[in-house]
């Protein structure tokens, strides 16, 4: 049994479990510590049994929660030499011992994680591939303004994946933000919107992708089921059907529930 448990996502916090048998990691941890426990509490998962923390980026939605985590219950960390770097610049420097550099990929237990480049407003940012001992694997993807060949590349035949789907456009665009912010989430270097994550979805189940959560949407600038139709409607034109082809799941912003498969 495998899970894919996005215990908090959104703009204001991002955290998911991903667990097979008795090995399990983070990806990122951009809540409180006791968020973090609560969630893990909540799927019967016991946080001294994390063989790592893997970070995307250094931004405070996704690390909120790491120093205190990593201070209580001393679990590796794992980044890019330029978000480790990052990290150093936060109140994360008091763990610096626990924090390594990962070039291209880590074996914890009998999970593989392999990291790869997104394209995202800091530098260095990841997305993270875990296979399991099975042949199967499962990505989580985040925080990245298009999709890149090398992004497409590894999420390519993943069974489950949680994926950006960040922002309506439209409203985006006739919402408050900003200017320079609207700008900023729009670029190449700031976050999918739902119609780019449904375009690289219909890509993606023909690789064999059939467990979908769509992850960190924006509080402001969509709607879950918004998202939902967005995906559904896409994957509709090629011919594929939710709970007959694939699952969805609207990861929400705290209290998710895990995906097994
Ligand atoms: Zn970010
Ligand atoms: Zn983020």
């Amino acid at each position: 049994m495998s899970r894919l448990f996005p215990i908090a996502s959104s703009s204001s916090g991002n955290c998911t479990y991903i667990g097979h048998r008795k090995d399990g990691i983070l990806v990122d941890a951009g809540i409180t510590c006791k968020g973090i426990a609560d969630g893990l509490a909540s799927g019967g998962i016991d946080p001294k049994s994390l063989g790592g923390i893997f970070i995307t980026h250094e931004h405070t939605d996704h690390i909120q929660g790491l120093r205190v985590l990593v201070k209580k219950y001393g679990v590796p960390v794992f980044a890019s030499k330029e978000t480790a770097c990052a990290l150093m610049l936060t109140d994360v420097a008091e763990v610096a011992e626990h924090i390594h550099v990962l070039e291209s990929n880590v074996s914890i237990g009998d999970l593989r994680i392999e990291r790869f480049s997104t394209s995202h407003d800091c530098m260095g940012s990841s997305g993270y591939v875990i296979r399991f001992p099975d042949g199967r694997k499962c990505a989580v993807c985040t925080d990245l303004g298009f999709v890149s060949e090398e992004v497409h590349h590894a999420l390519s035949g993943c069974t489950a994946v949680l994926f950006e789907s960040n922002h309506d456009v439209n409203m985006l665009q006739k919402g408050t933000y900003p200017p320079h912010l609207k700008n900023r989430i729009l670029s190449d270097r700031g976050h999918l919107s739902n119609v780019s994550c449904a375009a690289e979805l219909q890509r993606l189940v023909e690789t064999g992708t059939v467990h979908i959560v769509l992850g960190h949407l924006s509080r402001e600038n969509n709607r879950p089921e918004i998202a939902r139709r967005c995906t559904v409607a896409a994957l509709m034109d090629k011919h594929m059907v939710e709970d007959r082809d694939y699952t969805l799941y609207i990861a929400p912003p705290k209290n998710g529930k895990a995906i097994i498969f």
